[in-house]
């Protein structure tokens, strides 16, 4: 009886929800080189347990951190030291993420009682999973659910597939939610997909579009990592995979990819949240993508979809050297973001990963590029850093129609372009 209850408190510990009371998001401004540096050092503090939602790369991009309460007094105390500007951008962490599943769970009755659902709402996997099967039966000739593979805890991963007939004919390939907390990315695929399959028949271009090419959407590339961040903790970005010789778990899906793997910008240390995994590919979720597109072997475009800092970027992210297309990829890039931002005024940034950003290596679009891919992208959604990953619910479809114009620019931009 008494290792019964033992093993019930156990149970009840590892599955405890992580809870950020009183942490905060601290926005840092820093005027010089020196104060780069003395912010990466303080990223090598692991006693702190830092979580950099941006990291310190450059004067011109903000750095935001996320502090736990524990170490909010030592963080301060240090920026106060090396004279280092700081802003309280999230208060208390913990209510935002209160809000975010009270929401959630209006959400989930109000959705039950009218048997729909709200595409402006943040849903659990099983949800958007079942959503699918929706789609694919209300529109049989247009979508197909294909399973590409299983996660490393054996969930199923799948890709929505839009075609109009044909034999491997030229496609677009498009990702979500590759890191599970960046949850307006999943959101905006689900509502993307959800367009497509609406609009075509309706909208002439999306139709002729359709007549040639086929649309693959991966909506929930990280399935473990998505599920994790409902059931134990919001802030997770890597995969779940356990890690020989360490008790810290997961790989960076998005530094796993065969492209200048292990380089500059990802983390051989299994704690780390860039951490790049024991070898390339090694992660089941990264394999089943890149067998997918081999075995196809015919597409044209490789979209990637993160958030946030609000960013459209181009290969490479490995190596600042510019890529052979980086012209026609930069001006393809710009008029989609025109396109973007004419909606409500939403502002991107468009450059080479390395350059927008920071040099990470063994990233997908990188990847896909190097196999031949041309117009591969990765998006960086909202927002720009008031609410980070805690995208409230009433931005996705604001977010996700503006996204639309940019990705259906580049996606007829592609149709006209073949190669
Ligand atoms: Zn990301």
């Amino acid at each position: 009886m008494r290792g019964l209850w033992l093993l019930l408190v156990w149970v009840g510990v590892s599955q405890a929800e992580r809870v950020f009371t009183g942490d905060q998001v601290l926005r840092v401004n820093v005027q010089t080189e020196k104060h780069i540096h003395i912010l990466k050092e303080l990223e090598t503090k692991e006693e702190w347990e830092l979580d950099f939602w941006l990291h310190p790369v450059s004067m011109e991009l903000p750095i935001d951190i996320h502090v736990p309460y524990s170490s909010l007094a030592s963080v301060k105390e240090y920026l106060h030291q090396h004279d280092i500007l700081f802003s309280v951008m999230i208060n208390n962490l913990q209510e935002l993420l209160d809000e975010e599943k009270a929401e959630m769970s209006e959400n989930e009755t109000r959705e039950r009682g009218t048997r729909s659902f709200n595409f402006g709402a943040y849903h659990r996997l099983e949800t958007i999973y079942s959503w699918m099967d929706t789609l694919v039966a209300q529109y049989p000739n247009l979508v197909t659910k294909q399973e590409i593979g299983r996660s490393y805890e054996n969930r199923p991963m799948y890709v929505l597939k839009f075609s109009t007939g044909g034999n491997k004919r030229p496609a677009i390939w498009m990702d979500t939610g590759i890191h599970s907390r960046e949850w307006v990315s999943q959101a905006t695929g689900v509502w993307t997909a959800n367009k497509i399959a609406t609009d075509y028949g309706k909208d002439a271009s999306l139709t002729s579009l359709l007549k040639t090419m086929d649309i693959y959407m991966l909506l929930l590339a990280n399935p473990d990592g998505y599920a994790y961040t409902h059931s134990n903790d919001r802030m997770w970005r890597k995969t779940r995979s356990r890690n020989v010789g360490s008790t810290c778990r997961g790989v960076d899906p998005n530094r796993n990819w065969d492209a200048g793997f292990a380089g500059p910008g990802a983390s051989r240390n299994p704690c780390s949240e860039s951490y790049h995994g024991p070898s390339a590919h090694s992660e089941v979720e990264v394999k089943n993508v890149v067998n997918l597109i081999k075995s196809h072997g015919n597409f044209k475009s490789f979209i990637s979809v993160h958030a946030y800092s609000q960013l459209l970027m181009y290969p490479y992210g490995y190596s600042c050297r510019n890529v052979p297309h980086m012209s026609e990829l930069d001006a393809v890039g710009r008029a989609a973001v025109q396109k973007l931002t004419s909606l409500y005024g939403t502002r991107y940034r468009v450059g080479s990963i390395c350059k927008v950003i920071y040099q990470a290596s063994g990233g997908s679009i990188d990847w896909s590029y190097n196999l031949g891919i041309k117009y591969s992208y990765a998006f960086e959604l909202r927002d720009t850093g008031r609410y980070g990953f805690i995208l409230p619910a009433n931005q996705i479809i604001p977010t996700a129609t503006e996204t639309w114009l940019a990705l259906k620019h580049i996606m007829e931009y592609v149709r006209d372009h073949p190669y």
